[in-house]
């Protein structure tokens, strides 16, 4: 491939960033093609609520979105006879960010590489609930791949913005005006519920609430100092760890599920 070629590649994608836009309703057609080609080509994902998912199913996403919404132009931008450009990873340890996109720059002359992550951790932990809706990217998702879509759309953006200017922040301008015009993301976020937003909203508990649970039989109070997984609470106590706010306390370490206010 001469630099020509990748050089009018790279144009066609800039002339695809300059026209793209779509409805309300062609985005949402789109949208619904790209789930009916996973649901049919995928030799995992069935179902919305899938129980499983592997990182050729991200690729598999990646050739449906460049056909669907990019008419092949986000492919023919990277593509390389000499190696892949793109590589897909599913994150069981990203437990905030639903995805990722990394771009390893480019050295000797080549061009860089990216790799769009995804959590699977927040798909798993999400729509374990009948009904359950969650928003991501300002978009209502009804079920697991709903949300792996806006996600992904979300990551795509990224990988545009990468491709053509070098760098991307999805707390730029330009950022969530791509976003609202190819996707129809209405706010950006690599967010999905997270365990401390389900702790939140489901019973009601942050960071400096009182709490109570059980231990070894006994109900204890404290106050909420942390959750992660599980919350870390304080409990006075006379021979406990001294904090700053001159108070001595016990440290229990509580499955949120356990935690109840005080
Ligand atoms: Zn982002």
């Amino acid at each position: 491939m001469t630099r020509a070629d990748s050089k009018a590649r790279l144009e066609r994608l800039r002339r695809w960033d300059r026209s793209s836009a779509g409805t309300p309703c062609e985005i949402r057609n789109r949208a619904d093609a790209v789930r009916r080609e996973m649901l049919e080509d995928s030799a995992r994902i069935h179902r919305g609520n899938f129980t499983r998912i592997g990182t050729e199913d991200l690729a598999l996403l990646f050739e449906a979105y460049d056909r669907q919404f990019f008419s092949g132009s986000l492919s023919a931008a990277l593509s390389d006879p000499e190696r892949s450009r793109i590589g897909f990873r599913l994150s069981s340890r990203m437990t905030r960010a639903g995805g990722k996109t990394f771009r390893f720059p480019a050295s000797g002359g080549r061009p860089p590489v990216y790799e769009i992550a995804i959590s699977s951790h927040l798909l798993f932990t999400n729509f374990t609930e009948p009904g359950a809706k969650v928003a991501v990217n300002g978009v209502a998702c009804r079920d697991r791949l709903d949300a792996l879509q806006r996600i992904f759309e979300h990551e795509l953006i990224h990988l545009v913005e990468f491709e053509l200017i070098g760098r991307s922040s999805c707390r730029s301008a330009g950022f969530r005006e791509r976003a609202r015009r190819v996707f129809g993301h209405q706010a950006t976020t690599h967010q999905l519920e997270t365990v401390q937003d389900r702790a939140a909203r489901g019973m009601g508990v942050s960071v400096g609430d009182r709490v109570a649970f059980r231990f070894d039989g006994r109900r204890l109070e404290g106050r909420v100092n942390r959750i992660t997984k599980r919350a870390t609470v304080l409990v006075n106590s006379p021979t406990g760890e001294r904090y700053t706010d001159g108070g001595q306390y016990d440290r229990y370490y509580v499955p949120l599920d356990q935690l109840e206010r005080a």
